[in-house]
């Protein structure tokens, strides 16, 4: 019951919220920034392997002028297992697999460019990449700068605490609480949007969040629940609260009015389904088929 009001907070206040998000994001900028930053060091220092030619890094990309043959998938590599890097080095995961059957359908070849996600949107309506395949939930806020694919996967945000807290079970009790979420996610959104929280701590990636939580500066992390899952395996001091709230689809984004590619990608979508592909891929990165 408690739930289902936090639940109606976020589809009422959605809209103004994502906003505030988006201007802490654009304006303040500062963890935007550093994000942006972060990464880039990153991906200079880890070149992209040459086994995978359908994946190339993200400051390449963005070099590299968008040729009739090339298709640029715009993500954010942090997000296991739907995008992360495989030994710090090539992108890969559930996305990037999808992303690739969309690359075969268009006959071209997939670059994948590598950004923090709040920075993600801004990169397709600017036309440094044609389409987010970026675990990214199709919210109304976000339909009105893109249109969205139909759904490929089916979500929800799950909450991280110390493996000894006592104080949080649910999302109601995070009210009074320290909590940190990835910039401009949904998590973000709900979390922002939660009255009386005593602190949100925005960071350019989940594990980075999960970082001060394991360091004791935050209380809770709130993420969605596959990475959430991947991020506390194995982690004896983190566990992970068996109590998802808000359901989300995920979908990929691409620029509005770009009909021909959003055919094309409900066109893959649909054949991927159709024949077994869909599932294999979901149980090369989930364990078992949908
Ligand atoms: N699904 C969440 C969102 O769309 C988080 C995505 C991500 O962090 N890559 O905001």
């Amino acid at each position: 019951m408690k739930n289902s009001k936090l639940l109606k907070v976020l589809s009422v206040a959605g809209m103004g919220i994502l906003s505030v998000g988006m201007l802490a994001g654009c304006g303040g900028g500062q963890s935007a920034n550093q994000a942006v930053a972060g990464e880039e060091a990153v991906a200079s220092e880890t070149p992209a392997a040459s086994e995978t030619p359908a994946t190339s890094e993200g400051i390449e990309a963005t070099e590299t002028p968008a040729s009739d043959n090339v298709i640029v998938m715009g993500t954010n590599a942090e997000f296991e297992p739907f995008e992360y890097r495989e030994n710090g080095m090539d992108i890969v995961g559930f996305d990037v697999e999808i992303a690739e059957k969309i690359a075969e359908h268009l006959g071209k070849e997939l670059v994948i460019e590598d950004m923090a996600f709040d920075t993600l949107i801004m990169a397709l309506n600017s036309d440094k990449i044609d389409f987010i395949a970026a675990g990214m939930t199709a919210t109304d806020e976000r339909r009105t700068q893109v249109d969205f694919s139909e759904a490929y996967f089916q979500s929800q945000q799950m909450i991280i605490v110390k493996a000894d807290n006592t104080s949080i079970s649910t999302a109601d009790d995070l009210v009074g609480k320290n909590v940190g979420v990835q910039l401009g996610t949904t998590g973000d959104l709900f979390v922002s949007g939660t009255e009386g929280i005593a602190s949100v701590a925005q960071f350019p990636t989940g594990t980075q969040a999960v970082m001060d939580l394991k360091n004791g500066k935050l209380d809770a992390v709130v993420i969605d629940a596959e990475p959430a899952k991947k991020m506390t395996e194995g982690q004896s001091d983190l566990k992970l609260l068996e109590a998802p709230f808000v359901e989300e689809e995920y979908a990929i984004a691409i620029k509005k009015g770009d009909e021909e590619l959003l055919t094309a990608i409900n066109e893959t979508l649909e054949e991927i389904k159709a024949n077994g592909t869909y599932d294999e891929i979901y149980a090369k990165y989930f364990g078992t088929a949908e």
